[in-house]
């Protein structure tokens, strides 16, 4: 187990990539929801056809289908210079999708 920037414990992630692609097919967002309370922010998201697939005291965590320009196929068309929040996922449990070759 190690530790973030922020402090927060995380879970020792295995495994490897087996090029799906899956995860450059969506974002996850999370939506604060003082800043307009749960229920504007799940009509909101209804609308546009956004899933909420978590949420505690504080946050929505919504599911937003969006493929990545950069992806081609299954693969990335800029793998050696791609941003590091895509070289470094997934990081935690909840950010391991179906089918991805990392588990916890
Ligand atoms: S979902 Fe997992 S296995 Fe699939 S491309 Fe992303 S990191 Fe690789
Ligand atoms: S930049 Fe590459 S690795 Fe990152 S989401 Fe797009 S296709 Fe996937």
């Amino acid at each position: 187990m190690s530790t973030s920037r922020r402090g927060r414990k995380m879970t020792k992630i295995k495994g490897s990539c087996n090029k799906c692609g899956t995860c450059c097919r969506f974002l996850i967002l999370r939506v604060p929801i003082k800043l307009y309370g749960r229920s504007d922010i799940v009509q909101w998201i209804r609308y546009h056809g956004i899933d909420v697939i978590d949420k505690d005291k504080d946050m929505l965590k919504l599911f937003v289908p969006l493929e990545c320009k950069m992806l081609k196929g299954n693969l990335c068309k800029i793998n050696d210079r791609k941003p590091k929040v895509c070289k470094d996922a997934p990081q935690t449990k909840d950010q391991i999708v179906k089918g991805c070759g990392y588990y916890v």
